[in-house]
């Protein structure tokens, strides 16, 4: 048997039906960011031509990709995630990279879902069958990290940025369900028995995950716990669907901001949080939301934080952040 073909995916896709054909999910996010030097990615990028003033994750995933070498086809979704996608896919089509569409019915259409999904199909040489398969198979690991994040803000005996590694990976399961798993259960059993935590306090993260590494440890470090990861969880679907179709109708990522906010305004409630902060990436046209999200969640204290570049958080940054749950507490 020859090593399976890799997938690039630039956001959460229906991995099942890449995984029902045999082939491997690779979040061309998670490989940039945990890169030795993701710097260096966005300036490769740069180099090529990518401008100054676009967002940094698009010039990182253009960077791992012609990087890896092993990557020759990328799902490109091209509704419903980054308004650079076209860009970002052009330029790797040049390089001579296979595309492949996939949209989101902005709407939130099923039949129109159920179509995207069976042209994915065609298009890797899958049926229903073998699709509803891997569906229950990821459904079993997506249930055991629905716990990872319920221990998170129950009992406070997860932390901000372990919720938010373990959801992040769902997108594409580290490209070995298996394995993901076993990590997953070891995690579990050894969080599971711990005590739970002092009160601390709850701090909800909505946004694009962040591009900065450092941001979980400094909020434990100043006494605040993310009990709420609102995109990672949503990456990790927390649904209860019989099929395929209806989990990614329900995920909330690619339906507008309106829709998103009906997640967040609920768990906002049921996790009991105090304040949010808003990540927005630098060059991101998702920061006109912010907008939206401030008048919407008008009685909670919002945060707008803004990344560039990967690496630390910056002096300023951490200034605001004191401030900020100075005032909260
Ligand atoms: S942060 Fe915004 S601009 Fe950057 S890749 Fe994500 S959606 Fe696109």
């Amino acid at each position: 048997m020859g090593t399976p073909r890799k997938i690039g995916i630039t956001t959460t896709v229906p991995v099942e039906v890449i995984y029902a054909a045999g082939c491997v999910p690779v979040d061309l996010n998670n490989v940039f960011i945990t890169a030795p030097d993701p710097r260096l990615l966005v300036e490769e990028a740069e180099l090529a031509g990518y401008p100054r003033n676009v967002c940094a994750w698009i010039k990182g995933l253009y960077g791992t990709v012609l990087r890896s070498g092993e990557i020759k086809t990328v799902i490109a979704v091209t509704q419903g995630d980054c308004s650079n996608t076209h860009a970002l896919m052009e330029t790797l089509a040049l390089a001579g990279i296979e595309i492949i569409p996939f949209a989101y019915p902005f709407d939130r259409d099923y039949d129109l879902l159920k179509l995207q999904i069976e042209k994915l199909m065609e298009r890797f040489g899958v049926g229903w069958p073998e699709v509803t398969a891997a569906h229950r198979r990821l459904a079993e690991i997506r249930r055991k990290v629905r716990e990872i994040d319920e221990l998170t803000w129950q009992k406070g005996v997860v932390s901000g940025r372990d919720n938010h590694l373990f959801q992040v990976n769902c997108s594409d399961f580290k490209g070995d369900p298996d394995a993901f798993e076993k990590e997953v259960d070891e995690f579990l059993e050894a969080r599971r028995e711990a005590p739970p935590a002092g009160e601390r306090l709850r701090l909800g993260y909505i946004g694009v995950p962040p591009i900065v590494s450092d941001l979980y440890d400094y909020l434990e470090e100043k006494g605040a716990h993310v009990v709420f990861n609102e995109t990672q969880r949503q990456f990790a679907m927390p649904f209860e669907t019989a099929g395929l179709v209806e989990q990614y109708l329900l995920y909330t990522y690619p339906y507008g901001i309106f829709y998103r906010l009906e997640d967040i305004a609920r768990e906002v409630r049921r996790r009991r949080i105090a304040g949010v902060i808003h990540y927005a990436q630098s060059f991101c046209f998702r920061q006109i939301e912010d907008l939206i999200v401030r008048q919407r969640l008008r009685a909670l204290p919002v945060l707008t934080l803004e990344g560039d570049r990967p690496g630390r958080l910056d002096a300023r940054t951490r200034l605001r952040i004191d401030a900020f749950l100075e005032a909260l507490s």
